[in-house]
């Protein structure tokens, strides 16, 4: 029996605006101090109320139009529930069954790489174990950094493409958008 490489994507990128995704929070990724940079809507504190930041929107619409995408005549954010220690207010803003963009497709050396979706979600915080493995901290600077995600799903001849798609020049192009 002969097998054909099925090979999905999930490729997170994160956008150069100056604001994080949901507050107005310095999105700063050269800050080196842990935990700076963070306010009540950053931390999910009860009656806090998060606003999307209109040029990430503008930027994965460009980059969905750029990939031949449809963008459905409303979308909407989703929470997606689920504990992590990364994620103390229990809750990640996503998008679920409404993305910005889906539909779309990237031609490598011929093969059709099909793009399902492009949506916008929030970032968590990230763990700082210690060398000694006795104890993890949390930084949360870089809660609510804005993430595109585009979703790849397709049959490809060779996993070869799969690492050229990664490193394609139209993939390159498209991130300066950013
Ligand atoms: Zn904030």
């Amino acid at each position: 029996m002969e097998y054909i490489p099925t090979i999905g994507l999930e490729i997170h990128v994160e956008l150069k605006t100056k604001t994080k995704m949901f507050c107005n929070c310095p999105n700063d990724s050269d800050e080196k101090h842990p935990n700076v940079n963070i306010c009540p809507v950053c931390l999910g504190y009860p009656g806090t109320l998060p606003v999307a930041n209109k040029l990430a929107i503008e930027y994965v619409l460009k980059t969905g139009f750029a990939l031949g995408c449809e963008n459905p005549k409303i979308s909407k954010f989703d929470r997606k529930n689920y504990f992590y220690p990364d994620l103390p207010k229990g809750y990640q803003i996503s998008q679920y069954d409404m993305p910005l963009c889906q539909s779309g497709k990237i031609v490598i050396d011929k093969n059709k790489v099909r793009i399902r979706r492009i949506h916008l979600e929030e970032d968590t915080g990230r763990l700082l174990h210690a060398s000694d493995g006795k104890s993890s901290l949390i930084d949360l600077l870089f809660w609510f950094v804005r993430i595109l995600l585009m979703s790849a799903s397709c049959f490809l001849a060779s996993t070869s493409i799969s690492a050229r798609l990664m490193g394609s020049s139209k993939v390159d192009n498209l991130s300066k958008f950013f």
